[in-house]
């Protein structure tokens, strides 16, 4: 059985105070996590140290959105692996479509983060991919996460030591903060695509083994019916994992749904 994945994405919202105080009132509700399920939060660099004290000893990780492929030098701005290692991360988001759109980042950079998380071991990459409204429209959708997925996996090796160190996320640009979920057969296909995509890269023995999640507009109301999918292995969660109650309900609804296709 595949690992699930609820990771929330917090995007450019909550500072230092706030990361805590949203995560004293999420503890309290996610008491217990199931064993096959990783619960996990994306706070701005800036609250990942805080992340790290009011997470302790709790089953919910955290990582980073983004990160430098540079050890170290003249960047500017950026901020490398290492020192995210340091602040207790255990995930790093890679590819996202703001990061592709707003910040005009390409496969090729893409595929050069991946290839420095890497080297760390222990890190697990969430690398997502999508494709616009138009590129939908004019029936490319495939043609295009194929893609995406080939350029950012380009040259990089993985076998059955290390595939649970990443994890794909499908997240159609048009479903993204706009309340408009893709539908869940829709996004079981697109994923079916993916998943064949990385055999043909790898082997089939690995695309069976790698988590792809969807992102796009996921809450709780429809949490059960993308992961009652085939291939749907969790979800990247936007605006519903600022919100305590939902997220916290999003959890709940996949640990119940583990449980009853478990007994
Ligand atoms: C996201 O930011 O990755 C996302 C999927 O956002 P939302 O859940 O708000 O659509």
């Amino acid at each position: 059985m595949r690992r699930i994945y609820i990771a929330g994405n917090w995007k450019l919202n909550l500072n230092q105070s706030e990361t805590k105080s949203f995560l004293d009132e999420l503890k309290p509700k996610v008491t217990k996590v199931n064993e096959n399920i990783s619960v996990l939060v994306h706070p701005s660099f800036t609250s990942l140290m805080q992340a790290q004290s009011s997470l302790e000893g709790t089953a919910i990780q955290f990582g980073a959105q983004n990160c430098s492929n540079q050890d170290k030098g003249a960047f500017t701005g950026e901020v490398s692996i290492k020192m995210l290692k340091e602040t207790g991360i255990s995930s790093i988001i890679i590819g996202h479509s703001e990061r592709r759109e707003i910040f005009k980042e390409t496969n090729e950079n893409i595929n050069a983060k991946l290839k420095a998380i890497r080297e760390e071991a222990t890190l697990t990459a969430i690398v997502c991919c999508g494709e616009s409204e138009a590129t939908r429209e004019n029936g490319e959708t495939d043609t295009w996460v194929e893609k995406q997925i080939e350029e950012a996996f380009k040259g990089i090796s993985l076998d059955s030591s290390n595939i649970e160190k990443i994890v794909i996320a499908y997240e159609p640009i048009w479903a993204i903060g706009t309340g408009k979920t893709c539908d869940s057969n829709e996004a079981n296909r697109v994923i079916q695509v993916i998943r064949a995509k990385f055999a043909s890269l790898y082997s089939q023995d690995l695309a069976d083994k790698v988590s792809i999640l969807y992102g796009g507009s996921v809450k709780a109301s429809n949490i059960e019916e993308l992961l009652k999918t085939s291939d749907i292995d969790g979800a990247l969660i936007g605006g519903a994992s600022l919100m305590t109650d939902e997220f916290a309900s999003i959890i709940d609804k996949s640990n119940s749904l583990l449980a009853s296709t478990a007994a």
